[in-house]
């Protein structure tokens, strides 16, 4: 029998020769090392988990802390002949991402199925974009060492993500949780535009904050809501030729990101020095000893092929269905920023409304019903997030609203209340969302402003002090400062401090 000539039939009884597709580790750069001047070049892939209730491809919950494999059916376990169907809630969101994001929309775009074996992948692929992607093109601003700086955005796709291995030392066994599988992601992918660990980490802190902000995503990053891919490399200084990357997986702390690139940035470097080829290979991050690792082999062999996803029709999302999302959008974080610098508030208190999960909302409807930004910043500021924060719970969930906040600031700033009164009674308030007045008045909290009582006190005090009264009549003003500590304490801090020190002022003027 004449053995077969076809390069893709083999000899029975025979070995058939391993045809390799694309191998990784091929590609390698040298240089000549030394002292050559180096500089870093970066690009990120972003995973952000969409916030729906249901996952990507059928209707099953989405809850991170559900019994394991409790949440799945068919679909998202991958059973012969079940078919996906798309939630179109996530369309929405990624559309708006990508708005956000100054991407152009591709009208028409289309999944893939990414192939590869892996445990918690019951598919045997991940369904995923290639191309069109959902998104093309954009870009975020980020303040950088020269000023601010574009970082372009190469695309947005949309796609599911995997179940989960869960190692069980105890029992020497893995196991796989599927919960998470079919859940929706959008990967945005840059251009290799960033070049050093603080601009990575100020990109990745600015696209979660943007993202947050927009309701796209939880972001919650302990739950892995929200993880990069760093791909670094080196090259000569003025060099255009991109040089063989590395690619850190999964980093979900911004810190971690930093902590990985300045980690990279020095094993690469050495190895150039030494004249020694960079390997195109996964790495992961060990943030205990501070070091990326190459994963195993085994761990990266992702022979990824793409192939059309029949189950799906393309992705549809009409120029009206743009336009409506577009219109939809809140005003950007710049225009936010801005509006609220423009009302008198400082730096950092916009960046904590921004930052708090509908604190600008309960702002802003304060503000509505009291007009001073000013002193409803610093009440949101100094009691109403950190009480909010303690509890871990949604501004929302509390009874106290923004009518109870604007309460609070006129009661303040007609001086029935103190600050120390409301240092006293907020815990509660925030709990009950009770009448401030009246629980300051149960509980003797209420200042004193009737000018006669004050009028009375500043007498008492000058009587007590008279050198300190002859001094501040002698000229040194600054004593005044002391005779208002005597008053306020006298008052056991009811006292209206301003009222108080009209008083004195008049007291120590008259009786000279
Ligand atoms: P893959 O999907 O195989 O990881 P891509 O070509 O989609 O590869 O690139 C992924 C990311 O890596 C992008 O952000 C891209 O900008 C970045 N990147 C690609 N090549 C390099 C390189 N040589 N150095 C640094 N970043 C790179
Ligand atoms: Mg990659
Ligand atoms: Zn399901």
């Amino acid at each position: 029998m004449v053995p077969p000539k076809k390069t893709h039939l083999f000899d029975d009884g025979q070995k058939a020769p391993l045809k390799d597709a694309k191998r990784f580790n091929a590609k390698t750069t040298r240089t000549n090392g030394g002292d050559m001047a180096m500089e870093t070049v970066i690009g990120l892939e972003i995973h952000a988990q969409l916030k729906t209730k249901t996952k990507l491809f059928c209707s099953c919950a989405i809850s991170p802390g559900a019994e394991p494999n409790t949440l799945i059916c068919e679909v998202c376990t991958g059973q012969p002949g079940a078919l996906p169907r798309m939630n179109a809630k996530a369309l929405e969101l990624a559309t708006k991402a990508g708005l956000a994001l100054g991407c152009s929309i591709n009208h028409r775009s289309l999944f893939s199925r990414k192939n590869y074996f892996y445990p918690d992948l019951p598919n045997g692929f991940q369904t995923s974009q290639l191309d069109p992607p959902i998104c093309s093109g954009g870009g975020l601003e980020i303040s950088a060492p020269q000023g601010s700086k574009r970082v372009r955005l190469n695309r947005i796709h949309l796609e599911d993500d995997a179940g989960k291995c869960v190692h069980d030392e105890r029992r020497g066994k893995t196991l796989v949780d599927l919960n998470r599988a079919g859940t929706p992601l959008i990967e945005i992918v840059t251009e290799p535009d960033l070049s050093s660990s603080q601009e990575a980490m100020e990109f990745m802190k600015k696209l979660h904050s943007l993202l947050v902000f927009l309701e796209v995503t939880e972001g919650r990053l302990e739950e892995g809501e929200f993880r990069c891919d760093v791909n670094i490399s080196l090259r000569p200084q003025g060099e255009t030729k991109l040089g063989v990357r590395g690619e850190i997986k999964n980093l979900n702390s911004f810190r971690h990101v930093g902590q990985a690139i300045e980690y990279e940035i020095k094993r690469q470097s050495a190895l150039y020095a030494k004249g020694e080829p960079v390997l195109q290979e996964t790495l992961h991050f060990d943030p205990v000893r501070q070091e990326t690792r190459a994963l195993r082999s085994k761990e990266e062999a992702h022979d990824y092929r793409y192939f059309p996803q029949p189950d799906l029709p393309p992705v549809e999302v009409s120029p009206a269905e743009e336009e409506k999302i577009r219109l939809s959008l809140p005003a950007s974080v710049e225009e936010t920023t801005a509006r609220l610098l423009g009302l008198g508030l400082r730096e950092e208190l916009t960046t904590l409304l921004l930052d708090r999960k509908g604190a600008l909302d309960f702002f802003d409807r304060t503000l509505a019903l009291f007009p001073e930004p000013k002193k409803i910043g610093a009440l949101m500021e100094e009691f109403l997030l950190p009480a909010s924060l303690a509890q871990n719970a949604p501004l929302s969930s509390s009874p106290f609203q923004p009518e109870n906040l604007a309460q609070l600031a006129k009661l303040l700033d007609e001086g029935t209340l103190g600050r120390r009164a409301v240092q006293e009674i907020f815990a509660e308030l925030y709990e009950t969302g009770q009448d401030a007045e009246a629980l300051a008045k149960s509980k003797g909290l209420l200042q004193v402003s009737d000018m006669g009582a004050l009028a009375a006190m500043a007498a008492e005090v000058i009587a007590a002090h008279p050198e300190e009264a002859a001094k501040y009549r002698s000229g040194q003003e600054k004593i005044l400062g002391f005779l208002v500590g005597q008053v306020m304490r006298r008052s056991r801090g009811a006292a209206d401090p301003k009222g108080v020190g009209q008083a004195l002022i008049a007291a120590l003027n008259r009786t000279e």
